[in-house]
């Protein structure tokens, strides 16, 4: 399978190449250039299939030509084989058609797990097959660093650096970085907020003298891989409930738009997918861009499910790839109205055509409270913040067409958030045993100054990729 740039002027490519560059050099994101089609027989043949054998029947057409099938198989079974729970994204019933996936019985408890468990493996056995080592660098707001740090520890053709806000990331957070005791894998306190760690990542990509030097490769959901292995669960979760005979609708709680654009994907593949429903928290651009056709970030405010207190939705430009018949003129011209106003219109054609697949719902913070609670009462299941985003979302979207069963996705395990699950339901989630120590696991702590320079000089001391 080749892969094309959204902005049309960095090299199309295969799936190994890209799973290593992340980030297009023309600062494009890499989309498949044709999608494979499902028929309904292929669809209902994943009927009963364990996760990791739906796994490998989703994603082989994209991987084909980087790994054989024993590979991918073994690949595969081996990053889902850590989940706590034997069916690995459970379906489980919250109401009358309301259905909630739950995603977050990995390593690290939120969904980010699903993509980065499969994509740490996948890239070092490309790294070993060229005989090769990659620096790992990324930003993240709390789930996103842990689930690679996890996913990276031990391996042994990668180095991962992971920036990270100093003291705006949970306790449980930080310590997923912080307390491995793998030297490999880096977490760098920042002096700054999360967009300024998001900025030095994205300068330092874009210096590609440094990225050719270090052998720069990201894991943000700029990365195909991380979409990719998403897709899966859309299958899963559709099929469990009767696909292809029976249409369901997703609701995805959101923040950089890589979750719910894999529902996107696994649509356009055939999968009978009626919508999908944006859930946002009160950090709301992409509800906004879907009512007004402007593209407007606001300043972002924090909220009980910070994973989603983002206002650029990175991916967001994929979907606008894919929703003008892949045409990377338009998008240059948007992203540089983007970067010129910090803002841009959506054409109207593209915005029926988003109109067409995607509704959107906002919560806000009493929302939020008021569904956790809920959810409790009624069935006595204990949601996390994030989770409830996408289940208030669901609610909204069931009372505009009951017919149709929506699936909420669990991003995140209510332990992660104690304070605002124990607030709202009087319950405080316990971590789970292969956790339970984590509080007293010794820390290394590095901190450096909010800028570029510190942070290429640190990488340039410690990274192995340079020989
Ligand atoms: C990352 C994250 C999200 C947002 O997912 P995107 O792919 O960025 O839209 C939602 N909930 C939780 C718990 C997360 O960690």
């Amino acid at each position: 399978m080749q892969y094309l740039s959204t902005r049309g002027q960095a090299p199309k490519l295969g799936f190994a190449d890209v799973l290593l560059a992340g980030l297009a050099r023309d600062g494009g994101l890499y989309a498949p250039a044709v999608l494979p089609d499902w028929r309904p027989e292929g669809i209902r043949a994943l009927r009963g299939l364990a996760y990791p054998d739906s796994a490998i029947r989703v994603m082989e057409p994209f991987t084909a030509g980087a790994f054989d099938n024993t590979e991918l198989a073994a690949m595969t079974a081996d990053a889902y084989a850590g989940f706590r729970h034997a069916a690995t994204a459970p379906l489980v019933q919250i109401d009358a058609n309301l259905f909630a996936l739950e995603l977050f019985h990995g390593p690290t408890l939120a969904f980010k797990d699903f993509a980065m468990q499969w994509l740490a493996r996948a890239m070092n056995r490309v790294l070993r097959t060229r005989g090769m080592r990659a620096t790992i660098l990324g930003a993240t707001s709390g789930d996103t660093g842990a689930a690679a740090i996890e996913a990276f520890g031990g391996l042994s053709r990668a180095d991962l650096y992971i920036l990270y806000p100093q003291g705006r990331v949970s306790d449980v957070q930080r310590r997923q970085m912080t307390a491995t005791g793998k030297p490999n894998v880096h977490a760098l306190a920042i002096q700054g907020t999360f967009d300024d760690c998001q900025r030095i990542v994205k300068e330092l990509f874009a210096d590609l003298a440094f990225r050719d030097e270090m052998r720069l490769s990201g894991v943000n959901s700029i990365n195909w891989a991380r979409i990719l292995a998403q897709i899966v669960y859309y299958f899963v979760g559709a099929v469990a409930l009767g696909a292809p005979e029976r249409q369901v609708s997703f609701a995805v709680p959101t923040g950089n738009f890589g979750d719910i654009l894999a529902g996107y994907y696994a649509k356009r593949m055939g999968l009978p997918v009626e919508r999908l429903i944006i859930a946002t928290n009160v950090n709301d651009i992409l509800a906004r861009a879907l009512s007004g056709g402007r593209y407007e970030p606001r300043t972002v405010k924090a909220t009980q499910s910070p994973s989603m207190d983002i206002q650029v939705s990175s991916n967001f430009e994929r979907l606008l790839f894919e929703c003008s018949g892949q045409h990377p003129e338009l998008i240059r011209a948007l992203m540089a109205d983007f970067s010129r106003d910090g803002s841009f219109t959506i054409p109207s054609p593209i915005l029926e055509r988003i109109r067409a697949d995607f509704g959107a719902e906002r919560i806000d913070e009493a929302g939020c409270v008021v569904e956790m609670a809920r959810v409790y009462r009624e069935s006595g299941l204990i949601i996390d913040p994030h989770s409830a985003i996408g289940v208030g979302a669901a609610r909204r979207a069931l009372a505009a067409s009951p017919a149709t069963p929506v699936i909420a996705l669990g991003t995140a395990h209510p332990a992660k958030f104690p304070d605002p699950v124990g607030r709202a339901t009087g319950v405080r989630p316990a971590l789970p045993a292969h956790l339970a120590d984590l509080m007293d696991r010794e820390e290394t702590i590095v901190v450096l100054p909010n800028n570029r320079n510190s942070v290429a000089d640190y990488l340039r001391q410690t990274a192995r990729a340079l020989a």
